[in-house]
């Protein structure tokens, strides 16, 4: 449809082109005919209509062709002048300076449609500029907190008259950090890699069944230590996938839904199928969600609400992560929750 509207419109711009030249022709050869003539009355000039005519002719196109030349000298400044602005701001932005934003109003047709694009293209690169320094502060700001806390807890340890019991509880805080720093290393260098590569899945049939029985499973040793039930309703279910991105998607989500349900709460694990999709459900009674933290959880590094989620640590990267892998998959992640009650995260993949 739109194809054939595009031939339209090269058709009637062809005619309005030809048209056009056709009337100007016209003009410049009319206005040869009115000197000529007056200037056979005036000089009473005699000669035949045959050689008449062919002056006529000469004369129309010569008139033509120095008019247009004289537009060419008239609009060439100004041509001149939009590449100057144009080649200056490619310029700028060539040097990392994005805000540049070239006038429109005084540009139409192609040139003005061609400004637009370099309008939107430093918009785009201001926006890209803008996500990257937030990048780069984020994950300052993540590194600094557990660096600070070793070299705390280091400068600490060579006090002496420390019990064997205190350089203990400092070696092992010191450990916690250190896996803390090494987790955000892995989370980031997870996420460059799904986002940089605009890859093919490698994916093969499985049971996602099993896939999700195993999981489980090796999260056993922290539900039960929070005493938390655990409900699965995994009926027998064959996909295909890339195993190892899903396996991470599951991770993170059920070790959140464990992470943020308090001691004998329960967290269940639903797998089904509708007729595109197969659903996985992973719902929780745990602390819940506001509606704000909603729309934001899964952007990079970010946290809920630090006054509920301060017992339990993270990088905030966990979420953007499923959300990356699941849109490689072209699926798609849904959300429920209500504070205090518990979230509930819906997975829908293509069969
Ligand atoms: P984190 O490493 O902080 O868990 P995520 O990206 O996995 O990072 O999650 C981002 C935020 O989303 C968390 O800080 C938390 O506030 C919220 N969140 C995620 N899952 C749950 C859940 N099951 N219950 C309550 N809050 C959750």
């Amino acid at each position: 449809m739109k194809k054939s509207f595009s031939k339209i419109g090269i058709v009637l711009r062809f005619s309005m082109s030809i048209t056009l030249l056709f009337a100007y022709s016209g003009l410049t050869f009319s206005l040869a005919y009115w000197l000529l003539n007056w200037f056979y009355d005036n000089y009473e000039v005699d000669g035949s209509p045959y050689i008449r005519q062919l002056i006529n002719w000469g004369l129309g196109i010569v008139f033509m062709f120095l008019s247009i030349a004289l537009f060419g000298l008239i609009a060439r400044p100004r041509q001149r002048a939009i590449w100057l602005e144009v080649i200056a701001a490619i310029r700028r932005m060539a040097k990392g300076d994005f805000n540049v934003t070239i006038k429109m109003d005084k540009y139409q047709g192609q040139v003005g449609q061609f400004i637009e694009s370099i309008n939107d293209m430093a918009s785009e690169l201001k926006q890209v500029e803008r996500l990257r320094q937030e990048f780069i502060s984020n994950v300052s700001h993540e590194i600094q907190s557990p660096l600070t806390s070793i070299r705390g807890f280091a400068s600490t340890l060579q006090r002496e008259g420390l019990s064997l019991e205190e350089q203990r509880h400092y070696l092992s805080i010191i450990e916690k950090e250190t896996t803390r720093l090494s987790k955000i290393s892995d989370n980031l260098l997870k996420l460059t890699t799904l986002e940089s590569e605009q890859q093919e899945l490698d994916a093969h049939s499985y049971r996602l069944d099993q896939q999700l029985e195993s999981i489980v499973l090796a999260c056993e040793p922290q539900w039960l230590e929070k005493e938390l039930e655990l409900e699965l309703e995994l009926p027998e279910t064959e996909i295909t996938a890339n195993e190892g991105m899903l396996s991470q998607v599951w991770v993170n989500l059920i070790h959140n839904a464990i992470k943020f349900t308090p001691d004998h709460g329960n967290v269940k694990v639903m797998l089904s199928q509708t007729e595109h999709h197969v659903k996985v459900r992973i719902e929780d009674s745990g602390i819940g969600i506001s509606s704000e933290d909603q729309q934001r959880i899964f952007e990079r590094f970010y946290k809920g609400d630090k006054q509920r989620t301060r017992t339990a640590e993270g990088s905030g990267l966990g979420l953007s992560i499923v959300k990356k892998i699941i849109e490689l998959h072209k699926g798609e992640i849904v959300v429920e929750s209500r504070l205090g009650e518990g979230s509930t995260f819906e997975v829908f993949l293509p069969k």
